[in-house]
Order: C-alpha cells, then sequence, then structure tokens
C-alpha cells in the first residue's frame, strides 16, 4: 500500500470502519473513497460493479456489515443473513473484477463454535455447533471468509480475513439495555453520578473475563495485516490480554469519578465464563496493540463526555 494507493474504505460510518479512515489519514494517505448509504447502496449489485469500474480503487477495507447485539440478531436473522450476504459477495466479487489490488474482510469471534476451546485459535472455525442467536449473521460472515479464501484459489485475488474481538472506543453504542458491557457501564456509572445515586448494579457475578481491543488499535491492525498479511488463513486481532468483569467495573467507575457503590444483580445471566482469542499468528506478525485499557477507557469516556453526554442531558431536561 503506497502513500498515494486509492482506498476504499467500506463502511467508513461504522466503529471500525471510521477508526480505519483517520488512521489512514493520521499515516498521511489522501487518496481515500468513502460513500455513504445514500450514495452507494452496497446491497444493489449494477451500483457497486459500476462504483468500482469507475473509481479505480486499489485497496479495499470491507468494514461495512449489519451488525447488532444479540436481541437485534436474535430478532432480525432474515436481514442480518440477506445484507451481509449481499453486501459481501458484491464487494468482493466487483472488487477482483475491477482489478483491486487486495481486499480486507472481517470477521468476528462470534463466528467461532459456541463450545470452542479457550483462548478461541483460528483453527477451531467450523468445528463445532455456533450460538443459535446469531447464526444468521455468523453463517454469511463464514461464507464472506470462504469467498475470499476461494477467490484467491482459484483467481488469484489476494483478499484476507481478519477476525476481530471485543471492540470498543469513541462511536460505540451507549444504549444501557442494548449494549456491550464497557460502553453499557461507561454509561452506567456516568448516570449514576449525575443522578447522585448510591450505587451501580453490575449485571451477573462479575467473575467471567473477557478482552477489550480500543478500536483504533483496531484500526491499526487492519493497516498492519494490509501492509503484510497475504495468507488464506483468517488471523484474530485481539489484545492478549484479559480482565474479569469485576475489575472492569472499578476501573470505569475510577475513571467516570463515581463515588458510590457497586452491587450485582444476580437475576441477569454471566454468560460464557471467559472468551478470548489466541493471538500469537497476528502477534508474529510484529504487531502489538498500543492503547492500554484504562487509557482507552478514559479516551472513550472523554468522546462520550463529549457527544453523547449532551443529547442525554437535553432529553432528561426535556422530561422533567
Ligand atoms: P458477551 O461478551 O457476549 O457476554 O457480552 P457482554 O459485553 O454483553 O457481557 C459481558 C459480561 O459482562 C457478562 O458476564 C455480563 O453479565 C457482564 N455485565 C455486567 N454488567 C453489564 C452491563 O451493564 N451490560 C452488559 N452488556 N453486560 C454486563
Amino acid at each position: 500500500m503506497d502513500q498515494d494507493s486509492r482506498i476504499f474504505v467500506a463502511g467508513h460510518r461504522g466503529l471500525v470502519g471510521s477508526a480505519i479512515l483517520r488512521r489512514l489519514s493520521e499515516q498521511g494517505h489522501t487518496n481515500l473513497v468513502f460513500r455513504t448509504r445514500a450514495e452507494l447502496d452496497l446491497t444493489d449489485q449494477a451500483a457497486v460493479r459500476a462504483f468500482f469500474d469507475r473509481e479505480k480503487i486499489d485497496y479495499v477495507f470491507l468494514a461495512a456489515a449489519k451488525v447488532g447485539g444479540i436481541l437485534a440478531n436474535d430478532r432480525m436473522g432474515a436481514d442480518f443473513i440477506r445484507e451481509n450476504l449481499l453486501i459481501q459477495t458484491n464487494a468482493i466479487d466487483a472488487a477482483w473484477r475491477a482489478g483491486v489490488k487486495k481486499l480486507l474482510f472481517l470477521g468476528s469471534s462470534c463466528l467461532y463454535p459456541k463450545h470452542a476451546e479457550q483462548p478461541l485459535r483460528e483453527e477451531a472455525l467450523l468445528t463445532g455447533e455456533m450460538e443459535p442467536s446469531n447464526k444468521p449473521y455468523a453463517i454469511a460472515k463464514i461464507a464472506g471468509i470462504t469467498m475470499c479464501q476461494a477467490y484467491r484459489r482459484q483467481y488469484g485475488f489476494n483478499a484476507i480475513s481478519a477476525m476481530p474481538s471485543n471492540l470498543y472506543g469513541p462511536g460505540d453504542n451507549f444504549d444501557p439495555e442494548g449494549s456491550h458491557v464497557l460502553p453499557g457501564l461507561i454509561r452506567r456509572f456516568h448516570d449514576a453520578k449525575m443522578a447522585g445515586a448510591p450505587s451501580v448494579t453490575l449485571w451477573g457475578t462479575g467473575t467471567p473475563r473477557r478482552e477489550f481491543l480500543y478500536v483504533d488499535d483496531m484500526a491499526d491492525a487492519c493497516l498492519h495485516l494490509m501492509r503484510t498479511y497475504d495468507d488464506p488463513e483468517i488471523v484474530n486481532v485481539g489484545p492478549g490480554t484479559e480482565i474479569a468483569i469485576a475489575e472492569l467495573a472499578q476501573m470505569i467507575k475510577r475513571t467516570v469519578g463515581y463515588e458510590g457503590t457497586l452491587e450485582h444483580d444476580l437475576t441477569k445471566p454471566d454468560g460464557h465464563p471467559r472468551k478470548v482469542m489466541e493471538v500469537s499468528r497476528l502477534f508474529a506478525t510484529g504487531w502489538r496493540p498500543r492503547v492500554e485499557l484504562e487509557e482507552g477507557v478514559r479516551r472513550t469516556y472523554e468522546w462520550f463526555l463529549e457527544k453523547v453526554a449532551p443529547t442525554l442531558a437535553a432529553t432528561r431536561q426535556a422530561a422533567e
């Protein structure tokens, strides 16, 4: 990837896509192409082919996808499988036809079998039953990975796939019910601090262990893989460190500056006792994450204070 290569970031408004765009700009890339959904509908095959024919793209970061939490996945499986299959099939095929040099596709740690051994190794893919609630999403994404591998084998197309772990950072979803634990707790500690509430409730026992990768580190890993990795096998992208939920909660409490106590709601599920990725394949390429969890939480809270908190305060005032 040269400084003046023409680079298309699909999904540039999403959590990962926006971080990839930021990172590319920081590193001096200026020949960047991105389109909103209104400008280019990736589920429209003719439009996607016309776009690639016209734009003469060299590199593609395929970060566009329909994503959502457990509830959305459970209720809208048809949308998840259709949209993801269409987006990735159109983009991968049109990119190859138009002579794109290389494409990076993004999978997810939730594609691995439900009972796969921890830490999750790349070889575990397709070795067992997956979690039923996100099966339509997972099957679509696995089709995308397989498509990258098949286009490489049959057509010599340099398409690679990365599997991100739990990501967090600016642009995250802070909805108290629908979000993942890290942004969810930032929101709850913040709300409790503003309301002067005496305690904050943590779901479950706090003993499950998870890993969290700051989204700018994810973006950095994507650029690194685009520059250095040309193999058909998927690559896990994670921090290589893990933390218990209770410890994470203490860290977020400190960062937010909340002084009350912590309680546990044991009627809420703990979920998997441990969910982490084996990252030796990635680390063998020389890449390491840079943003420590505490620093990442601090930056995420700052972003929340700037972009999300003002709207929440306005809504609260309007309700009063
Ligand atoms: P998971 O990694 O797929 O289990 O997704 P989550 O990020 O939703 O949950 C991770 C762990 O954090 C689980 O053990 C939850 O019970 C626990 N947890 C504690 N408090 C919260 C919270 O406020 N929101 C969420 N989403 N999880 C929480």
